[in-house]
């Protein structure tokens, strides 16, 4: 069975650079957002975090071989059918029950176990025995808490609301489509709402008895090296100080990784900067500050953010599950 750390927050949190430095860990194989890849590599044959094409990527072609008999014989179709009635936001309360009619229940099942195959896969052909999904999304980790061949842990990524709406109003480009498309972006009042409602599914999760572990952002930023020996004792994976050598002095020093979608940060490879960006606090208008402050309040406070920062500060006593 795969061992499966499935890296969950609302997107601009941070979820790419925690998968990047899970990845750089020994027996650890990052995969990227896989949710994405039935559409964006099987598909649209996007470059894989490597730089190639995915129909080029030699570990993604020994991934479809082992998972599938090849990527020819998966039928994204189906798949995207099985997702619009499984894996959306709104089904979220009726993936969170402790029982499923056996109509859905069935569905839910044939959907995970194309994930399951994936994880299986990739860790045999890397040989990793923690593989990574970034995938973000809530709904997937719900539906994965049904799958029987899946050891799931979910690491569950919060960066202050402010911080995270700040993000979306900026524009990305996305270097996969060679600059043709945009990121989408999002009003702060918008991102607030959103942020409420995915991280408090990742707490509905962890209700559910799903292994779930917050990681503040800005916490991560402030000690990598702590973070990730937690991370990695989380997920039962022994760790020495050489293993974490990547990691100096404010900075983390990546290799090229496999990731099938995501965040552009994905491609990048050699010395990246580990600081926490608080531009927000000084570029986000006083009034959506508020206003983001106000909707997101009882999370933020849950999580041990100061409601109203001049600096961004944590409180380092919050407690680890709302
Ligand atoms: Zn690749």
């Amino acid at each position: 069975m795969a061992r499966v750390l499935f890296v969950g927050g609302l997107g601009r949190s941070g979820t790419t650079l925690v998968e990047r430095l899970l990845g750089e860990l020994p027996s650890v194989r990052a995969l990227g957002e896989v949710v994405h890849l039935w559409q964006r590599d099987l598909r649209d044959d996007e470059r894989c975090g490597c730089g190639a094409r995915f129909s080029a990527c030699t570990f993604w072609q020994q991934v479809g071989e082992r998972a599938f008999g090849g990527w020819g014989a998966v039928d994204v179709d189906r798949i995207q059918t099985l997702r619009e009635a499984v894996e959306r936001t709104r089904h979220i309360p009726r993936l969170a029950a402790t029982s499923l009619p056996p109509a859905q229940r069935a569905e839910v099942r044939e959907y995970a176990d194309y994930y399951a195959r994936v994880y299986a896969a990739a860790a045999e052909v890397s040989g990793a025995t923690v593989v990574v999904d970034s995938s973000k999304h809530s709904a997937l980790a719900h539906v994965l808490r049904w799958a029987d061949d899946v050891d799931l842990r979910v690491v569950h990524v919060v960066r202050d609301a402010r911080g995270v709406a700040y993000s979306w109003t900026k524009t990305v480009t996305r270097p996969e489509t060679d600059g043709a498309e945009e990121m989408t972006r999002y009003s702060p009042g918008r991102s607030a709402l959103l942020w409420n409602a995915h991280n408090a599914a990742f707490g509905l999760l962890a209700r559910r008895g799903v292994a779930v572990r917050r990681v503040r952002y800005e916490q991560l930023l402030a000690d990598p090296r702590q973070a990730l020996r937690e991370l990695a004792a989380y997920v039962d994976l022994p760790l020495t100080d050489a293993d974490l050598a990547f990691l100096g002095d404010g900075h983390a020093d990546l290799t090229v990784g496999h990731s099938a979608a995501g965040n552009p940060m994905r491609f990048r490879v050699g010395r990246v900067p580990l600081r926490h960006d608080d531009a927000w606090v000084r570029a986000l208008p006083p009034g959506q500050r508020r206003l983001v402050g106000a909707v997101c309040a009882p999370l933020l406070r849950a999580y041990g953010y100061p409601l109203n920062p001049t600096a961004p500060q944590l409180n380092p006593a919050a407690p680890q599950e709302a």
